[in-house]
């Protein structure tokens, strides 16, 4: 069986909160679920409507947030109080449970811009106690027609301080007009997302906020652009446990997502409390009347490109 490479649509989804923004989802997708362990990818902005995210819970990942324009104060269960800012990474990863609240802070009539991201954790890490951690100085990496930051994993030999759980890379990707070849591991199935300009992806040529899916086998990829463009690379091993994904939870079957959403209802130390809302979160919406299922992948991940 091939592995075709694929050009991915985002589509427009409102965040829930009564204000939450609307982000441009490219991650997952019908038939691809994942990345890697990357399960969800979400480009905010550049908006003037200001974040304002309640306390609301997740389960069974990590939450990446990489500010491009805007300060977005974190605050947790944990007790973690960050105001993060561009060039800087929060990783939140919930393990059994975790809360938290993003708010814009600083100077909110400026545009806002950023990426979101989830990393699935691999079953082992399901019931682990809830970590965050802010990475204010991230190391750079200098290609010879392209710089990088590294986000998760290891790119060219920079490896990022940010914890793992699975193999995986992220890394945000500059190129200034021409080209650029990014090494790759052959092991991995990446995907490249064009977060401000289109790009031409191994000769293929996607629009801003379009995302182009490449198959394992790969020892580089080839961009060419015709201005200076910002990029989100990620990739991984592809991951191989069955996803239950509904809300905010992953959790391995309907029963998983259930008791979360219960615990989250019933106000569960499972989730804890975030300090300074005065109670104030995000309920859970209904579940939906049938059984939850996991997210079927029909995009093979597992043979070789070409
Ligand atoms: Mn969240």
């Amino acid at each position: 069986m091939t592995s075709p490479d694929l050009t991915l649509d985002s589509r427009e989804v409102p965040l829930g909160g009564l204000r939450g923004i609307t982000v441009h989802r490219t991650l997952p997708q019908r038939g691809l679920p994942t990345v890697g362990p990357w399960c969800f990818v979400d480009q905010f902005g550049p908006t003037t409507e200001p974040m304002a995210v309640l306390p609301h819970p997740h389960t069974g990942l990590q939450t990446v947030t990489w500010p491009l324009a805007g300060e977005i104060r974190h605050r947790d269960n944990l007790g973690s109080d960050v105001v993060l800012r561009p060039g800087e990474l929060n990783l939140m990863t919930s393990g059994r449970g975790v809360a938290h609240s993003e708010f814009s802070v600083g100077d909110i009539t400026q545009p806002i811009s950023g990426l979101q991201l989830w990393v699935a954790l691999p079953g082992g890490q399901l019931a682990a106690e809830a970590a965050f951690e802010h990475h204010p100085d991230l190391p750079p990496v200098e290609g010879r027609t392209w710089t990088a930051t590294v986000l998760m994993g290891e790119i060219d030999g920079v490896v990022s301080p940010a914890t793992t759980h699975s193999p995986m890379v992220g890394a945000e990707l500059r190129i200034a007009a021409g080209t650029a070849t990014i090494p790759l591991r052959p092991d991995f199935e990446h995907a490249i997302l064009a977060v401000d300009g289109a790009t031409l992806v191994d000769g293929i040529e996607i629009a801003a906020r379009q995302m182009r899916y490449l198959a394992p086998g790969r020892a580089e990829v080839r961009l060419r652009v015709p201005a200076a463009t910002t990029l989100l690379l990620i990739g991984g091993t592809p991951f191989e446990e069955q996803l239950v994904m509904w809300w905010n939870f992953i959790g391995r079957s309907h029963e998983d997502i259930v008791e979360a959403r219960d615990q989250w209802q019933a106000a569960s130390p499972r989730f804890g409390e975030v300090a300074g809302h005065a109670g104030k979160r995000i309920p859970a919406p209904p579940l939906p009347q049938v059984r939850l299922r996991s997210r079927r992948r029909t995009i093979d991940g597992s043979s070789s490109h070409d």
